[in-house]
């Protein structure tokens, strides 16, 4: 990175999976796109991304649409991986991380920044007709999941947008592959220019 990154927040307070070096990269690119028209990320959990992002577009004037069930991954729900007990509504015997995504927001300053979708990816789109400057896909990792998001998302996208889609691991010894499938995907499709990837975080710019 050129220059330090100023957060509104100590990003390491916030739970999620994402290497600062991956939010710098999002940061940018959300700066960059926010010229073009609004940003959107499915898949924001606690917020993390949600800052990087948020962050760069409030910079921008632009808004940022945050779409998440807040159920919970596949790899969140109870006995699984990355199960996190704290995050888990015993009355209601389901996953609930959007209480913790609105105290994210509010930390952060960007409650008039970040609107909350909270849906699926399908039904969020399903009505959906503005289009967008970027999309961040983190949402869930199963074969379906990442192709819904691609699928329903990337149409949106306008010409000179950014695709970023993270957890890519080409080796499939290190990682799930569904991202890295829809990544390539998006390649086979002529539609985008590749930019450098940054760890897991691939980056395409839409031709
Ligand atoms: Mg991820």
């Amino acid at each position: 990175m050129t220059e330090a990154l100023a957060l509104p927040i100590d990003i390491d307070s916030v739970k999620g999976f994402l290497h600062p070096d991956e939010g710098a990269a999002l940061h940018d690119a959300a700066r960059q796109a926010s010229a073009l028209g609004p940003c959107l990320e499915v898949g924001s959990y606690c917020g993390k991304s949600t800052v990087y992002l948020g962050t760069a577009c409030r910079a921008a004037g632009s808004v940022l649409f945050a779409v998440d069930h807040h159920r919970g991954s596949e790899e969140h729900q109870p006995g699984e991986e990355y199960h996190d007990a704290a995050l888990f509504d015993a009355g209601a015997g389901r996953m609930d991380s959007f209480r913790e995504f609105r105290r994210t927001l509010a930390r952060a300053g960007l409650e008039d920044t970040v609107v909350p979708v909270v849906a699926s990816t399908t039904l969020a789109s399903r009505a959906w007709r503005t289009p967008l400057a970027m999309v961040f896909i983190d949402g869930g990792h199963s074969h379906a999941a990442a192709l819904a998001d691609y699928r329903c998302w990337s149409p949106l996208i306008v010409k000179g947008g950014l695709l970023a889609i993270h957890d890519l691991f080409p080796n499939p010894a290190e990682g799930g592959q569904a991202p890295w499938e829809i990544y390539q995907l998006a390649v086979a499709s002529g539609l985008y220019e590749e930019l450098p990837r940054v760890r897991t975080l691939g980056l395409l710019r839409r031709l």
